[in-house]
């Protein structure tokens, strides 16, 4: 097999964070290669409306703004290729990435691989998840419960936004959430809490989607946790909503994690990590703010670090 090329920048991850910094690497002339994981675009092109990203003031389309951004570093030379990093090697130089069969070489590496949606773990979760009545994604699959009852998991933003916006479609959309208040901005609480189609299910867990023997979902079963009652709702659609998975451990043996499996940067920066000329990037940093415009912020930092470090270093 022969050598693969030796690339001034590596960034992997294709969110607001990776995109962000390919611009930014892309302008400086560094030519970077950006790998491309399972969900191309990342978390924003699972949402609808971006109502705060600064300089929309009526809102844009996630997949939209994504799509803007990808254009931006293409058109400043980022190069985008499919890959899934499996392991990495820092300790070499150039540092190695190992994507199955391939290798990729690179002086400096942008890690921008963001979170997965946390998933709950109850009975008939995966088995009819996709397609079957189990969703993380209501802008996704909303439109398919039309005039149905759904039910959406967990009590932050998130749980809020993808109830509202099933209230688009659905007849009736139940809110189960493990206490009694919303964890979600004033703002979105406020929203979901009164709006007609939304029935707050309050201290209460989900239990089991019901219908793995017929494929697919005819209710979900919850648990009161003070009177310990368990009741299944009627509903053709569960969507979880209960937070995030970062998506580190390709890379967890050579770059600090946290015990929740977050990148931990250097002391006095957000970005830099234990090895020189490796950087890290957005929600796989990051548990505290998590909005898109910070992971672009993190992107571009992480971006002029590794140009400084190249200029430095023989880039
Ligand atoms: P989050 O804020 O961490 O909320 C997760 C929710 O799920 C919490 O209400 C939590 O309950 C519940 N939960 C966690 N594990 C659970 C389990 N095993 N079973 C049942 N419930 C469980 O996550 P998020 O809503 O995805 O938001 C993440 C970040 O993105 C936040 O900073 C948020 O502000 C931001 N965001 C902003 C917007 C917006 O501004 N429009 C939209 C989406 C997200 P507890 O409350 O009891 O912990």
């Amino acid at each position: 097999m022969s050598t693969p090329p030796v690339e001034n920048v590596v960034i992997v991850g294709t969110g607001c964070a990776g995109l962000t910094a390919a611009v930014y690497a892309a302008r400086a002339n560094l030519s970077p290669l950006v790998l491309e994981g399972p969900l191309p675009g990342g978390q924003l092109t699972t949402t609808s409306e971006v109502e705060n990203f600064p300089g929309f003031p009526e809102g844009v389309d996630g997949f939209q703004l994504m799509d803007s951004l990808r254009r931006q570093a293409m058109k400043f030379g980022a190069r985008f290729e499919q890959a899934l990093v499996q392991s990495v090697d820092f300790a070499a130089s150039p540092r190695r990435l190992a994507c199955g069969e391939r290798e990729v070489l690179a002086r400096a590496v942008i890690v921008a691989t963001g979170a997965s949606p946390r998933m709950t773990g109850i009975l008939g979760e995966r088995e009819l998840f996709g397609g079957k009545g189990v969703s993380t994604c209501a802008t996704c699959d909303g439109a398919f419960y039309r005039k149905m009852d759904v039910a959406v998991i967990g009590g932050g933003d998130s749980a809020a936004e993808e109830a509202l916006f099933l209230t688009r479609f659905a007849n009736r959309v139940y809110l189960v959430h493990r206490r009694d208040s919303l964890r979600a901005s004033r703002i979105m609480s406020e929203r979901a809490t009164s709006h007609p189609k939304i029935q707050l299910v309050w201290n209460s867990v989900p239990v089991e989607a019901v219908g793995v023997p017929e494929g697919a979902l005819s209710g979900l079963r919850v648990r009161n946790v003070q009177t310990g009652a368990e009741t299944v709702l009627p509903v053709k659609g569960v969507f979880v909503a209960i937070g995030h998975v970062p998506n580190t451990a390709a890379f967890a043996p050579a770059l600090d994690v946290d015990p929740n499996g977050y990148f931990v940067p250097s002391a006095g920066s957000q970005v830099r990590t234990k090895v020189p000329g490796v950087y890290v990037a957005g929600d796989c940093a990051d548990h505290v703010y998590r909005q898109a415009v910070t992971a672009a912020g993190m992107g571009c930092q992480a971006a002029i670090e590794a140009e400084r470090w190249l200029a430095e270093h023989g880039g």
